[in-house]
């Protein structure tokens, strides 16, 4: 049932938030849009349960869009002629949308409220995507959804706050966002301060005070949260654990399944296309054929393929065969869950270390060096080492005249930054920049 708007039930829900969850805003602009696109997005729902369990041509539908809409409407395909198949056209890369990112843009994205962002980083240089609304509910909302259902687990949409989405904090603060079409469920993202060992604790006395069925957000974090000192969580308090953001390790994935007494899985998918596979109940990533063509570049048989990814999930910014840099390891044989498509073994890309503090307190890199690019415009490439917990080697490339002073400068402002959590040396070098580049390294051993 698709609702027109925000009921009482969901002014409720933020006013009994407000009790206790410390300066939250409310996206009403998500949510209007989302009322807005109730229909499609039902219809994507059903296409993803149906895709999960049988076979889905997305290809032919995206080829189809190609002929009729794309090819005349989006500038950077402008001038094709009509495709057979999606092999027909050309792959692109980070670097098209680094230095022609606009002719993606579809002809009607000048009329839609367009959110902008700019992607996190960790594996090359940001982008800047232009995303619809409808793409900004899937993202936030749906998707929860149907990360729970690809591990077998049937959310009820009639929730107070189905997720809970932990986050660093930055400059934008907590946000409740509404849910008026009844599909997925209210989503509340909250910030917390994961230098912070307090924080940490306080973030998980929230999070049993608002009982979600789903908790998500990234490693670094789950690691945190699960070493705070923080009681652990009772059975049945969090239904799903589920981390995206960077591939997480058996031992993270362990401790936040004992802390949160809940299984943990991870949903695999770029700021560029939206999410792309999520791991099943038996521990396998499956391509989400509803969203995302998947295609594996690489040597046939063993070894590790790139994947290439064709989705219209953003009709704002359609991108057509989409190089993401992440590697995989193919498997072709039937998982347990009973799916037999080419399951991603595992995603072998982006991995990002957790850091230590001098303290010994996990860090996230991208939380602790945020601020990095936004010293100078003469910063073109940076990558940060971890040498042992708190000490920091940041290799930088630059345009500044004086290297010697830019480097000085630099490593000032990232030390005052760092005040106290460690310590960091810079050193002026040239960063190779392939699709294996890793923005964030541990080196401590
Ligand atoms: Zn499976």
């Amino acid at each position: 049932m698709v609702q027109r708007g925000l009921d009482s039930r969901q002014g409720e829900t933020a006013l009994w938030l407000a009790g206790f969850v410390p300066n939250f805003g409310i996206d009403l602009h998500a949510a209007l849009s989302a009322a807005r696109h109730g229909h499609a997005l039902e219809a994507r729902l059903d296409d993803f349960r149906r895709a999960w369990v049988q076979d889905f041509d997305l290809e032919q539908r995206i080829v189809q869009s190609f002929n009729l809409d794309l090819r005349k409407r989006v500038p950077a395909y402008r001038g094709w002629h009509e495709i057979g198949c999606l092999r027909d056209l050309p792959v692109i890369s980070k670097r098209d949308l680094l230095y022609r990112g606009a002719d993606f843009l579809h002809d009607d994205a000048a009329s839609l409220d367009l959110y902008a962002k700019t992607s996190s980083g960790t594996s090359g240089r940001p982008v800047k995507i232009g995303y619809a609304p409808v793409f900004q509910f899937e993202y936030l909302l749906l998707s929860i959804r149907k990360v729970a259902y690809a591990a077998g687990l049937d959310l009820d949409p009639v929730r107070r706050i189905q997720c809970v989405r932990v986050i660093d904090r930055d400059d934008s603060g907590s946000v409740l966002y509404p849910d008026p079409t009844g599909l997925a469920g209210p989503v509340l993202r909250l910030q917390v301060d994961t230098r912070s060992l307090a924080e940490l604790d306080s973030c998980a006395n929230l999070l049993r005070r608002i009982g979600p069925a789903v908790v998500s957000s990234k490693p670094s974090i789950l690691d945190g949260l699960s070493r705070s000192g923080a009681r652990p969580f009772d059975r049945d308090q969090i239904q799903l654990v589920v981390s995206g953001g960077a591939v997480l390790s058996a031992e993270i994935s362990g401790r936040a399944a004992q802390f949160f007494n809940a299984s943990v899985v991870s949903a695999y998918g770029l700021s560029e296309t939206g999410l792309v596979a999520y791991q099943c109940a038996h521990g396998r990533f499956h391509i989400d054929r509803s969203a995302c063509y998947v295609e594996q570049d690489g040597p046939s048989g063993a070894g590790t393929a790139e994947l290439i990814v064709s989705t219209l999930l953003n009709p704002a910014m359609p991108l057509l065969r989409y190089r993401t840099g992440d590697s995989t390891l193919p498997g072709q044989t039937q998982c347990a869950c009973g799916r037999s498509d080419p399951g991603l073994v595992e995603i072998a890309g982006r991995i990002v270390p957790t850091f230590r503090t001098a303290a010994g307190a996990p860090v996230s890199p991208s939380q602790l060096f945020r601020n990095l690019p936004s010293y100078s415009k003469d910063l073109i490439e940076y990558r940060v080492d971890q040498l042992e917990p708190g000490r920091f080697a940041v290799t930088i490339e630059t345009r500044a005249v004086d290297r010697a002073e830019f480097a000085r400068q630099i490593a000032a402002r990232l030390n005052g930054a760092l005040d106290g959590v460690g310590s960091a040396s810079v050193i002026l070098d040239e960063i190779p920049r392939g699709d294996k580049f890793q923005r964030y390294r541990d080196l401590s051993g």
